[in-house]
């Protein structure tokens, strides 16, 4: 069977002698060892995609702040940690999550629409970097919990920029009709609010305008309106010291072209090197999604109903169900997206057949790839690519499926960082 050489590119697997492997383990020993589905993810992909975008900005002072929400999973955490990377959560969950890996809470950056009360008081308690603001209602909120709790809370506010990031709208969230930031022009009179409040310390400002972003024009867009609004607080006499451009950075599932995270770089580093501010971005997909494959077996294979006497399908396809499902990874159903599929070996049987690769669950949207050309048997095993951002932290128990086990793979060894869910783990929270 032949492979398709720009899916290999963007993965992070290869074959070796036929069968496909994740750094040096071959991807049949996990599904063997561990049981199916399986998400693994490569260590050496998650730090090679941290370093490419970090470096990138040169020696303007910047911090990564990994976005939690992309992949949580404890030993992702830890690596990115490891590495100095702050966090950008967006729940206190997630900030339990960087605080059990030990993470530091000075480099957590707090942003979502919704913050709550307990919320908030876990993150002053914490003592987080900063929490951005997305509100006027939150910012006073935040200020009200500040001051009961004897803390000054660091804010800054997120801007709604109003540029189009040119994504799937479900994940464009720079524009007027998201729900996301305070726009631009509502921004000074709560700056000067939050500047006279004794409750607040005011740092900077943040945006982040959607996820999936290619052409980096609309991130130059957002960084030239937040660089004059800048200016115009200094004017009134409140001055900013951190700025923060959120996340979004490309990354290529099927043919798009690669983010120029270098060009991207060395633009944003022209613009702000004689600032003096200091920056941050909140990179999740980026940094995750290519690292990850779903590993999942073939169950059935449902060809297509031949007419009889004739090679005419009778208006059905061939559907390969597989053992993981949208409750494993939703991507798909959610956003329509386009993963790659390749087999774990391709020394594989008969001519390639075109294929609807679909999950076991009782919905139509159940389906993981359509229309894929391969050549597979009951049994097979099957890798989903670039399925490590917005993969398992969108995983759910839809029909009481116990969540999927996940593996890091680092050299010649792999771990497991996260044990399947057992029906136990399910039941425990009820009762009857
Ligand atoms: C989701 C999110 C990110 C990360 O987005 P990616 O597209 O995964 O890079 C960054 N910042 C905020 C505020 C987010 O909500």
């Amino acid at each position: 069977m032949t492979v398709d050489p720009q899916l290999l590119n963007a993965a992070a697997v290869d074959y070796v002698n036929d069968i496909l492997q994740m750094e040096g383990v071959a991807l049949q020993d996990i599904a063997n060892a561990v049981g199916t589905p399986t998400y693994a993810y490569s260590a050496a992909s998650l730090r090679s995609q941290y370093q490419l975008l970090y470096s990138a900005l040169g020696a303007l002072p910047h911090r990564l702040h990994y976005a939690v929400k992309a992949n949580s999973t404890l030993a992702v955490l830890k690596l990115f940690a490891d590495l100095g990377a702050g966090f950008d959560i967006v729940s206190g969950g997630e900030l339990s999550r960087v605080l059990a890996i030990g993470g530091d809470p000075a480099h957590v950056v707090f942003s979502g629409v919704g913050k709550t009360v307990a919320e908030i008081d876990f993150a002053l308690k914490t003592g987080i970097e900063c929490f951005n603001v997305e509100s006027a209602s939150e910012l006073a909120r935040i200020s009200q919990r500040a001051e009961l709790l004897g803390k000054v809370a660091p804010i800054a506010l997120r801007i709604n920029p109003n540029v189009d990031p040119k994504t799937h709208p479900y994940i464009s969230t720079g524009l007027k009709e998201n729900k996301f930031g305070i726009l631009q022009e509502a921004a000074l009179p709560l700056y000067q609010q939050a500047a006279a409040d004794p409750n607040l310390n005011v740092r900077g400002v943040a945006c982040h305008i959607g996820s999936q972003i290619h052409d980096p024009e609309p991130l130059f867009d957002a960084l030239e309106q937040l660089l004059a609004l800048v200016d115009e607080l200094s004017g009134h006499g409140i001055s900013l010291t951190d700025i923060d451009l959120g996340g979004g950075f490309g990354v290529t599932y099927e043919a798009e072209p690669a983010f120029d995270i270098e060009a991207w770089g060395e633009q944003i580093s022209k613009t702000l090197c004689d600032r003096g501010l200091h920056l941050s971005i909140e990179p999740g997909r980026f940094l995750t999604a290519n690292a990850g494959v779903l590993l999942t077996r073939v169950e059935y294979l449902k060809p297509a109903v031949l007419e009889s006497g004739s090679d005419e399908t009778v208006d059905s396809k061939n559907f390969a169900v597989v053992d993981a499902a949208m409750n494993d990874l939703l991507r798909p159903s959610l956003y329509q997206s386009w993963h790659g599929i390749l087999p774990a070996t391709t020394k594989t049987h008969g001519d390639p057949l075109c294929w609807d690769i679909v999950g076991p669950i009782c919905e139509s949207g159940d389906w993981l790839a359509k229309d894929r050309m391969l050549s597979i048997q009951e049994g097979d095993l099957l890798a989903i690519l670039s399925a490590g951002a917005y993969g398992s932290t969108l995983s759910s128990n839809y029909n009481t499926r116990n969540r999927a086990a996940e593996v890091l793979v680092s050299g010649d060894a792999y771990k497991v960082v996260r044990r399947r869910e057992t029906l136990q783990d399910q039941l425990s929270t009820e009762i009857s």
